[in-house]
């Protein structure tokens, strides 16, 4: 049977207040309720936004489902595990104070933000999934111990999975440092004919991988982690990286890795995908208004996470008028390995129904 997933229309134009609004009718409409008991420690999955973007999701969109779960009783608290990268999310001090500054606190939403993986982000848990890339998968201790979980994804394009969405709030967004470490381990990047030798990655690789050479800079393959800095930092195209292969493995152990979040938490998990401000590059990016490569569309919700990637990705590729790795400028990127693999290891349906909501 099709996973429902409903669907409300909405940009960022209707502003924060009316946002909020037309996620709780799709919280109702889908009677999610049900899903969040009192008393269950509910982790609210959110990204707070890196310092410098201005294109996350804001705080003020989650006043209503907040209400709703204290409604229902629940302990929710607002979560978001440490980066790999570094930056104002790499540990719990700079990454609570970001979250703070940004209104996901207490004052600003009347729930606290907790980080889930430790002073350090190396507070993880092993659950076993025995899936094809990961046998055992590495996730934030505290999200593991929680009842329930709302997920609320900001819908974007992504440098290296395509696009990230649920899958990959769940499966990056919720591992500790070592399972977001296996998942980029398939990243082999090289330094290509392009580079002009600035030293900007240089700056920004936290593993001390890279070298500054004579005519170009040079990555140690043996201290590289994956993380993808260079990548994003090099503005002159010098990186390169087999996009074929390495995308498929890494988007199969993010499923992967999102199979083990939910681990315990048959139907006590609700899904949020706002399709607005969708760019090019996630929020981790410290960009200033990044240009949105799609009109916005609305906000979908479902207690299936495979289905509502799928349905978020085909509203984005219509509205579009192309297909995702077209929009985000690389057609080497395959956005359906998380959706396949995810449907394939039972994380979900990729068969979905969508309900319009006024
Ligand atoms: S950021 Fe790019 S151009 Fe600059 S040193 Fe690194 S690879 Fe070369
Ligand atoms: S060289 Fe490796 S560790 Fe360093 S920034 Fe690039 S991907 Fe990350």
């Amino acid at each position: 049977m099709a996973s429902k997933v409903y669907f409300i229309e909405a940009s960022l134009s209707d502003g924060e207040r009316k946002l909020s609004d037309k996620a709780v009718k799709l919280f109702k409409a889908g009677k999610f309720a049900n899903c969040f008991s009192e008393n269950d420690f509910t982790a609210v999955k959110i990204h707070v936004g890196e310092d410098g973007n201005t294109t996350y999701l804001k705080a003020d969109c989650l006043k209503g489902l907040v209400k709703e779960l204290l409604a229902s009783k629940a302990k929710p608290f607002l979560t978001d595990a440490s980066t790999l990268y570094i930056g104002r999310r790499h540990n719990a001090i700079d990454h609570t104070v970001l979250a703070s500054k940004h209104g996901f606190d207490y004052a600003g939403l009347g729930i606290p933000f907790i980080v889930p993986d430790g002073l350090f982000g190396n507070s993880g848990v092993e659950v076993e999934v025995n899936c094809e890339v990961n046998k055992k998968v590495f996730i934030a201790s505290e999200l593991m111990k929680c009842q329930s979980l709302l997920s609320i994804a900001h819908f974007t394009g992504h440098l290296a999975t395509c696009f990230g969405a649920t899958i990959k709030t769940l499966g990056m967004g919720c591992a500790s440092k070592e399972g977001k470490l296996k998942q980029h381990s398939s990243l082999k990047l090289q330094i290509n004919d392009n580079c002009v030798l600035c030293g900007v990655c240089y700056k920004h690789c936290p593993a001390d991988a890279i070298t500054l050479g004579k005519v170009k800079a040079h990555i140690d393959q043996d201290k590289c982690i994956g993380c993808a800095e260079c990548l994003a930092a090099c503005r002159f195209t010098a990186v390169d990286s087999d996009w074929g292969q390495q995308n498929e493995v890494l988007q199969k152990s993010m499923a992967e890795h999102a199979l083990g979040v939910l681990k315990g938490k048959e139907n006590k998990a609700v899904f949020f995908n706002f399709i607005i401000s969708v760019t090019k590059d996630c929020d981790c990016f410290d960009a200033k208004d990044m240009p949105n490569i799609i009109d916005d569309i609305g906000i979908v919700a479902s207690t299936d996470p495979v289905a509502i990637d799928k349905a978020s990705l085909d509203l984005a590729e219509a509205k579009g008028k192309k297909k995702l790795p077209q929009l985000v400028g690389n057609s080497e990127l395959n956005p359906r390995y998380q959706i396949e693999h995810a449907e394939r290891i039972g994380l979900g349906s990729a068969d979905y129904e969508l309900v319009g909501v006024d």
